[in-house]
């Protein structure tokens, strides 16, 4: 009987440590799991989603192939920084973005932060016109919750690919409640750029995000954002942009300077249909005599005409000897997205200029 006894209890000691030890491996995963911030990544496509023939292959690859789903296949870490559930938006080539594609982008991120449990939102780009849809974002998105845009400039099949790197880096920082109320931001590269000043400056290189002027807003190290700088311009929440309301957006054309030019690109922008032109201007802004009377003639039919400058960098400054509203340092890519939004809520002159030096 007493050896009856000895074996029970053994047994249930056995079952003690066996059942306690279960709990003991599952259990600290299980509060770790549920607390993890969800972030919506919407992938667009370009070179992060594109595949090539070789892994020296860096140029002349097939953009905008992999889907959302198998960007995060790529990179099993995403699951130690944040729940993430991918959708995809389009699979384009950059210079294949619409203003369709950017309203539909924008609408849906809206509806996302407006969801209690999303944390944030990372957007994957190709690199070329990242910025413009980064800027447009800037301006229309209505939360101080994080907003990423990523991309790569090696496509997914070439050695030492960037893209699952940086979009990493981005779910991090969408992730991260240090990243609130700093606006639309860059992320490649370990660097954390503000969509208001970051630019591609450079066609093939990996290095290509700068924000030459104003700085980066910080930097990830050991996959941790430190934020060093803020936007001193006004963004998402305090812009009067409304996208929920829009279907389509006004035709802003840019014209690029340079010698010899003349005025018949104005005058077709015009016949075309354009509310507004952005002047790629030579230095500062210069427009050349021969395109003066072209830019008269559009301004007088109400188009309204801004200047900035092909340098890309800089401020415009007030010269009566030239035509247009001041661009402020927008470069002309970023100055024809906030144009175009600009007319979505005025006409007046005056109203676009102010917006041009605040946002
Ligand atoms: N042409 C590509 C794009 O912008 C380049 C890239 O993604 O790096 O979609």
């Amino acid at each position: 009987m007493s050896q009856y006894r000895n074996v029970v209890c053994k047994l249930l000691v056995i079952g003690w440590i066996f059942t306690g030890s279960a709990i003991a491996q599952t259990e600290p995963q299980r509060p770790t799991q549920t607390l993890l911030p969800h972030v919506a990544v919407l992938a667009t496509g370009g070179t992060i989603a594109g595949t090539g023939t070789s892994e020296t292959q860096s140029t002349g690859y097939k953009p905008g192939v992999l889907t959302a789903d198998a960007l995060l296949k790529s990179v099993p870490s995403l699951g130690k920084v944040a729940q993430v559930s991918g959708e995809q938006v389009s699979n384009v080539g950059s210079e294949n973005i619409t203003n369709e594609i950017l309203l539909k982008l924008a609408k849906r991120i809206n509806q996302l932060l407006a969801q209690p449990d999303i944390a944030g939102v990372v957007v994957t780009h190709g690199t070329d016109t990242l910025e413009e849809t980064a800027y447009f974002l800037n301006l229309v998105v209505k939360s101080d919750k994080p907003v990423v845009l990523t991309g790569s400039m090696r496509p997914s099949t070439a050695i030492s690919a960037d893209g699952p790197s940086n979009i990493l880096q981005a779910v991090t920082v969408a992730a991260s409640p240090t990243a609130r109320g700093r606006g639309v931001m860059i992320v490649l590269n370990d660097r954390i750029g503000s969509a208001r000043y970051t630019t591609k400056t450079n066609a093939t290189t990996l290095d290509t995000f700068r924000s030459p002027d104003d700085g980066y807003l910080g930097t990830l190290i050991d996959n941790v954002p430190h934020f060093e700088t803020a936007v001193a311009k006004l963004q998402t929440t305090q812009t009067p942009f409304d996208v929920s309301k829009l279907d389509s957006l006004p035709e802003v054309d840019i014209i690029y300077g340079h010698q010899n030019d003349g005025g018949y690109l104005y005058d077709a922008a015009v016949a075309h249909g354009a509310r507004g032109i952005v002047v790629a201007g030579v230095g500062a802004g210069s427009e050349s005599l021969l395109t003066l009377p072209s830019i008269r003639k559009a301004v007088d039919k109400g188009v309204i005409v801004v200047r900035s400058s092909r340098i890309g960098n800089g401020y415009i400054p007030e010269d009566p000897a030239y035509i247009g509203l001041l661009g402020d340092n927008l470069n002309p890519q970023k100055a024809r997205i906030l144009l175009m939004l600009a007319l979505t809520v005025t006409n007046n002159p005056e109203r676009v200029q102010d917006m041009l030096h605040q946002f």
